[in-house]
């Protein structure tokens, strides 16, 4: 992508409007817009992000059998009104509107009960369990504080996948299946060293629910940490009872602020004893489907990296997410002969091949601003070809995160970006 050809640009003002680091800085570098509180547009640098953290998840989510669909935001109010959710009391986030007929319709918060109630098409039988339908979905949630950025939208993505098994057994299997997975995405963001699987209130089918709670001083959350065992337990069920269930005692553990990134629970047969979702066992007996649900926050997760992996010159993404592998950057001065230019277009065309991100700056604009933009906008390695690297033979190379740029061949830069010579 050319820096020449994208309508965002970056802001050297931080927005009055936001409090928190991680909407100041992406609005700044152009990856997203405000609509208003809790409700932001993701542009198209922020989309690429937003894009790579879905597809580590949904890697993951294919990994145990998850099988990809995607569901409607609009809902009608009778399955909800059968679990007993539609109720304002009950789900106090509610988005709620009416067809011009003056039918009353919701706007999705989460998808157990329409889930269900379309699962009935396809399970009958033993036969056609267990399955995991997944998706990744915009919510609607009418949250009482926006203030946290990305990190609590009103209108945000989630990855929600339900299980559908036979059994407590066959569901258990597979929570512990799920529950590796998601470790895998959390490590795979760079955040696996300050995610923590964390003991929450459960309901009434398991004792505890988990939730993935990541690090972080501004977290809304308290948790209390057991580092030599990676795990914790949420202030909501931090009693003597859970710490006897887990053998831990409280001088092993440490408080610290989190953020909610996942969680994993069991539904048992709550949704489908309401919906009537049923199968015919092996048996000939007919038995109510066993549910889970698990959930992650893709948008939540991209105000979280932009908040933790940031310095005082911008963003610092992760490889694994950043919008680009490489910021290529020309200085060139018109008097030249076109040289400059040549060798970037030529290099932007080989990582292109190699199917390498770059973020082509070929705009004629000072050196600093474009140095200044590649730290802001926090892409791992900036390139740069000027009439000193032409005259020497030599690219210029530094990573973000490195304090001295270095100076290679064009094969020992390619062998540093990661292609084969
Ligand atoms: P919280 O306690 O933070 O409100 P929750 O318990 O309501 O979270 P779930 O309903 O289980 O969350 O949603 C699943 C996942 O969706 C959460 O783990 C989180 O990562 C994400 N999520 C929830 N609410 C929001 C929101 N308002 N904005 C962005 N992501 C969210
Ligand atoms: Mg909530």
């Amino acid at each position: 992508m050319r820096v020449s050809e994208l309508f965002t640009k970056t802001s050297k003002n931080v927005p009055a409007d936001e409090t928190s680091r991680n909407a100041q800085l992406l609005i700044q570098a152009g990856y997203i817009y405000k609509e208003m509180a809790g409700v932001y547009t993701f542009l198209p640098l922020g989309k690429k992000v937003l894009d790579n953290i879905v597809q580590i998840i949904r890697e993951e989510m294919d990994g145990v059998g998850g099988n990809e669909l995607s569901m409607t935001a609009l809902q009608q109010k009778d399955v909800w009104e059968a679990s007993g959710r539609w109720d304002d009391k009950v789900i106090d986030v509610w988005f709620k509107t009416k067809l011009a007929s003056g039918t009353e319709l919701g706007l999705a918060p989460t998808h157990e009960e329409p889930l269900t109630a379309l699962m009935k098409t396809f399970i009958s039988s033993y036969k056609d369990l267990p399955v995991y339908p997944y998706q990744f979905q915009t919510k609607f949630r009418n949250e009482l504080r926006s203030k946290s950025g990305l990190m609590r939208g009103r209108e945000f993505l989630m990855k929600d996948l339900y299980s559908f098994s036979k059994d407590i057994g066959e569901h258990n299997e597979f929570y512990d299946k799920i529950s590796a997975a998601y470790d895998r995405v959390y490590a795979r963001l760079g955040i696996g060293d300050i995610t923590y699987k964390t003991f929450a209130s459960g309901g009434s089918f398991s004792k505890y629910s988990h939730e993935f709670q990541t690090l972080s001083p501004v977290g809304e959350d308290t948790v209390y940490v057991h580092e030599a065992k990676k795990l914790a337990i949420n202030e909501e069920v931090y009693t003597d009872e859970v710490l006897t269930d887990l053998g831990i005692t409280k001088g092993e553990l440490v408080e610290k602020k989190a953020v909610e990134v996942g969680n994993i629970f069991t539904l048992g047969t709550k949704f489908s004893d309401t919906l009537d979702l049923k199968y015919t066992g092996e048996d000939g007996s007919e038995k109510s489907v066993f549910m889970g649900s698990y959930g992650i926050g893709p948008s939540r997760l991209m105000g979280l990296l932009a908040e933790h992996f940031a310095d005082e010159k911008g963003l610092v993404w992760p490889e694994a997410v950043a919008p680009a592998k490489v910021y290529l950057a020309t200085i060139e001065k018109p008097s030249e002969d076109g040289k400059v230019s040549d060798i970037a277009n030529n290099i932007y065309e080989e990582l292109t091949r190699a199917n390498i991100g770059v973020l082509y700056d070929d705009r004629g604009v000072r050196p600093g601003e474009k140095f200044a933009d590649a730290d802001l906008l926090g892409i791992p390695y900036r390139v740069v070809i000027s009439d000193k690297t032409v005259a020497s033979d030599r690219i210029e190379v530094k990573a973000r995160t490195a304090q001295e740029a270095e100076y290679l061949t064009r094969q020992e830069l390619m062998q540093k970006l990661g292609i084969p010579t």
